[in-house]
């Protein structure tokens, strides 16, 4: 929750409770005062039961027997099946959540914690009880958010930093153990240099890992369409085919491109080489000996479509649906051991949602993958502006 949300929640619950005091006391006002004085307090009590209403969280106010005397309609709005007159495990049918509004009410001690409750599935909530006491009866408001998002994310989070510290321990350790072999004087020549070439290859690799979380993380903090950028996804396609070709020979694979220039779209440099990159390295390093993949680029409707296509080796069926997800590798030791770090296809399906696109996967095991981004076509950038070495160079990249 964003400190901005906290402020909310706390002005919001500190109105709540007075609202709830003061409408009490105004009823009792109201019960005993005499006729003459009820109209000055009339609008008092309904400006506290419209401010009580108009809460945007569930709030509820509980009598001294722990029973649910008024409810607001954000209340019936998340839990349609409440009523008052009963009490609050009869409510909401949970033992804790009534033994703590019991125990607030007996303590006059407020209370905050979370609670899964079944309410269109399993959701989280955080609830807030603070008990109040009126002419010697105490009360308690109870309030009820959502966290079920705010905990679903923190929980990635947790997982992600989790993952990132196994990915980057793996190659320390193995650096770590190849560091301490070449301290042997003892160590033949022949080990010696394989050492030191699979030291650097599990340097790259730390340096190709750390590049594609920082990466991630600066996609996640922009916010909105990087404005203003275009980059031509034809173009790109060519450039980073041509790229590719060495590592496409070394793995024996016919690496080909069908597109042309003017296929323009909002990404930045950066981020639609990124897209087409990691395709096409992926049919290069999982399609196999013998495949042939294409880099396609062309237009669909109000979109551009890069798909790359390959007859290979294919995805099997049970790891489709995760590919996208970070840290999934179908084949974990292929990847590894060609450089893979398990984040490219999360950073593309990143990258194309970002602009409003999508991202998605066909695969067979033993007939081929293709994979295919659509991104909302953009119109090309000015270029008769004198001097503007903006567009279409290399000067305007930025991520
Ligand atoms: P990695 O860095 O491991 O390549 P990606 O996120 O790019 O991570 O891809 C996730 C996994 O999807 C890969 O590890 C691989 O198992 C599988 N994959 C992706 N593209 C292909 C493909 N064209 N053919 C077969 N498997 C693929």
């Amino acid at each position: 929750m964003t400190a901005l949300a906290w402020v909310i929640a706390v002005v919001a619950l500190a109105v709540a409770a007075i609202a709830i005091v003061a409408l009490r006391r105004s009823r009792e006002v109201v019960e005993v005062a005499p006729a003459v004085e009820q109209p000055a307090i009339g609008p008092e009590v309904d400006a506290l039961s419209a401010a009580f209403d108009a809460l945007p969280m569930t709030a509820v106010l509980v009598g001294p027997a722990s029973e649910v005397d008024r409810i607001n309609p954000a209340a019936l709005r998340a839990f349609p099946f409440l009523r008052t007159g009963v009490g609050v495990l009869e409510a909401f049918g949970d033992h804790m959540l009534a033994s703590r509004v019991r125990d607030a009410l007996a303590s006059g001690e407020d209370d905050d914690f979370e609670l899964k409750l079944f309410v269109e599935g399993r959701r989280t909530f955080r609830v807030q009880v603070v008990p109040f006491v009126v002419d010697g009866a105490r009360g308690a408001v109870m309030t009820l958010q959502d966290a079920t998002q705010a905990v679903a994310y923190q929980d990635l989070r947790s997982q992600f930093v989790a993952n990132v510290s196994h990915e980057l321990r793996t190659p320390l350790t193995g650096l770590r153990g190849m560091l301490e072999a070449l301290e042997d004087p003892d160590l033949p020549p022949d080990m010696r240099a394989d050492f030191v070439s699979r030291s650097r290859f599990e340097t790259e690799r730390l340096e190709a890992l750390i590049d594609d979380i920082l990466f991630l993380s600066e996609l996640e903090a922009a916010q909105g369409d990087p404005s203003g950028e275009r980059s031509d996804m034809g173009a790109v396609a060519h450039g980073v085919v041509d790229e590719l070709q060495g590592e496409a020979a070394e793995q024996g694979v016919r690496l080909e491109v069908d597109a042309h220039d003017g296929l323009w779209t909002a990404l930045t440099d950066r981020m639609a080489h990124t897209v087409v990159r990691n395709l096409a390295e992926n049919a290069v390093r999982y399609a196999g000996t013998g495949s042939i993949a294409t880099v396609r680029v062309q237009r669909a409707g109000a979109d551009v479509q890069v798909e790359v296509q390959d007859d290979g080796l294919g995805i099997p069926e049970k790891d489709v649906p995760h590919v996208f997800e970070r840290f999934y590798r179908a084949d974990p030791s292929r990847s590894r051991r060609l450089g893979g770090t398990g984040l490219g296809l999360s950073i593309v399906k990143h990258i194309a949602e970002r602009l409003g696109g999508s991202a998605s996967v066909t695969s067979r095991e033993g007939f081929g993958t293709i994979v295919t981004v659509t991104i909302p076509a953009a119109r090309p950038p000015v270029t008769d502006v004198p001097g503007d070495a903006g567009m279409g160079s290399g000067a305007r990249l930025r991520w």
